[in-house]
């Protein structure tokens, strides 16, 4: 699929842009705090309803009109995809003053919908320079690189990680109010039956996601490294220290298996007043030439590494939709030599579209060549520009 247009009001540092971009490469230069990032982040919104970065809706809010009436920055964008066009149009209304309505109105060809229907209709990968601690930072990051590309294409994945959110929150409320002596154990029965649940269709889904994964980060490893390097990923379910068997394969068995953890574990979760087992503690161990990659790796293998993996979820999302992502890249191509970057963009030659920033057009002349759009960003504005 491939975006035909972008309209921004009042988001970030974007009072008004209204943008046509091309099929195949589009290349936007501009110097530091420019608006590049705020781009990406803009059409990485439409895809997932998520920020890449900002930590409340507010913050995506032009700072002009924040403290207005309307603190509402707008986001529209029309699609081709392989299944027809598409209109999407996301609203964020900020919070200003006392006024609480902060939140995303979402429609979808002209009609209102829940943001959770709206996820992954514009299929999008994003690569930032920060993507490096997917390997080599905290779990939660491997599992939002999970979560956030198995959300894009299986809808029953994302509502069973809404509802194990939910269902969490209580069963922890439940547990504290147990270890007070305010709630009695015998409580935990059905909180454990709907945690294990969801937890079974999202061990699941994480598990098939994996083994879809590995091939495409591999055989991209393999590319970028001229074939000297090699990664592997392994599945650490968050309940290994009850169970050392082969994981499950069917959801009913993960489910049961997470049951048993938490009957298993029940008086150390009471001791510790919250919920030890499930999904939301997995890991995913990252292996690069056979060693853990967070505490071996050098900076170079880190970078191939994380290409790679985001190169896999854009295989990934292809495979599922039958249609290829849009792909943006975050000024990541700068800090690889050439043969890299090349190997980069060769791999992309497949996809529609590729959304490219830079802010050193000198250090990716090559590409500069190949780019079928090119624009110019500054100051949260956006122009076209012909030439070198
Ligand atoms: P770099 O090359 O350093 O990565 P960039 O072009 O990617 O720069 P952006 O991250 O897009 O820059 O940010 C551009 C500017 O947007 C920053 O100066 C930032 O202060 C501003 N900005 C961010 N959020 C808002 C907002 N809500 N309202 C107004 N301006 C904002
Ligand atoms: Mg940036």
């Amino acid at each position: 699929m491939y975006i035909n247009s972008l309209k921004l009001t009042n988001f970030r540092n974007y009072s008004q842009v209204d943008l046509l971009l091309d099929k195949g490469l589009n290349l936007f230069v501009g110097e530091n705090a420019q608006g590049k990032s705020n781009l990406l982040e803009a059409i990485y919104l439409l895809s997932t309803l998520r920020s890449s970065r900002a930590s409340s809706d507010s913050d995506l809010v032009c700072r002009d009109v924040l403290e207005s009436e309307f603190p509402v920055a707008r986001l529209e964008t029309e699609v081709q995809r392989a299944a027809g066009r598409l209109s999407l149009e996301v609203a964020v209304v900020g919070r200003s003053g006392e006024k609480k309505r902060a939140g995303k109105r979402v429609r979808v060809n002209g009609l209102a919908k829940r943001t959770s229907d709206a996820v992954g209709q514009l299929a999008a990968v994003l690569f930032t320079t920060l993507d490096i601690e997917i390997v080599a930072g905290p779990p939660i990051l491997r599992r939002r690189y999970l979560d956030m590309m198995s959300s894009q294409v299986d809808r029953g994945y994302l509502r069973a990680m809404q509802r194990y959110q939910r269902v969490l929150q209580q069963r922890n409320g439940l547990l504290k109010r147990i270890q007070a002596h305010d709630a009695s154990p015998s409580e935990l029965g059905f909180w454990d039956q709907e945690l294990s649940h969801a937890g079974g269709i999202i061990m699941k889904g994480r598990s098939d996601a994996l083994g879809l994964l590995v091939p495409y980060a591999c055989e991209q490893m393999g590319k970028l490294s001229d074939e000297v390097e090699t990664i592997a990923l392994a599945y650490k379910p968050a309940l290994r220290d009850v169970f050392e068997d082969p994981l499950p394969i069917e959801e009913a068995e993960w489910t049961n298996r997470m049951l048993q953890a938490l009957e298993d574990g029940r008086s150390k979760e009471i001791g510790a007043g919250v919920t030890l087992y499930g999904p939301h503690r997995d890991d995913v161990e990252v292996l690069i030439d056979g060693l853990p990659a967070a505490a071996f790796a050098s900076r170079a293998q880190l970078r191939t590494a994380v290409l790679s993996l985001r190169f896999a979820e854009a295989a990934y999302i292809q495979a599922c939709l039958g249609d290829e992502p849009v792909v943006l890249l975050d000024d990541v191509l700068s800090e690889l030599d050439e043969q890299r970057r090349r190997g980069v963009l060769d791999t992309f030659e497949g996809f529609q579209q590729v959304v490219l920033t830079t802010a050193d057009p000198d250090r990716v002349r090559d590409v500069l060549k190949t780019a079928t759009g090119r624009f110019v960003v500054s100051g949260g504005a956006i122009s076209r520009f012909e030439g070198e």
